[in-house]
């Protein structure tokens, strides 16, 4: 599979950026430096699509740091919020909040896709992070 060009026009850190192994077709995020699989160590970079589906789910109702503080996660004043367990499209599966949605919308199977998003906003001198979180699809 051939990945976009603009996609690789993109700064990493807005992309789903993991590895794959060229012998047995094994992806991998976050990226390794060999196939756990096969032991290749000629990996290959890889952007994955995206896409995925929710194997399972939790809603955060507690926060998880001061609200005080302003350089704590935005996620985390938005409470509750859902942070789920999705395995993309290629097989790996990662941890990320579900956006954009009811809470009770969010069900074990449904598809997600991935969208960027401020997960960091450090208060005067404007340095605001993003990255990435799903949302139903
Ligand atoms: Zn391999």
């Amino acid at each position: 599979m051939t990945v976009p060009k603009i996609w690789r026009k993109i700064p990493e850190m807005y992309n789903l950026k993991g590895r794959i192994c060229p012998e047995c077709n094994s992806y991998f995020f976050p990226p390794r430096e060999f196939c756990t699989k096969c032991g290749n160590e000629k990996m290959e970079d890889y952007f994955f699509q995206g896409i995925g589906k929710i194997i399972s789910f939790t809603i955060i109702r507690t926060p998880v740091s001061d609200p005080e503080n302003e350089n704590m996660d935005i996620a985390a004043r938005n409470i509750p919020y859902v942070l789920a367990i999705i395995e993309l499209a290629e097989g790996p599966r990662l941890t990320a909040q579900v956006v954009d949605c009811r809470k009770e919308d969010v069900e074990i199977g449904k598809d997600v896709e991935m969208v960027f998003r401020k997960i960091m906003e450090k208060g005067e001198k404007g340095v605001i992070q993003y990255g990435y979180k799903f949302r139903l699809a």
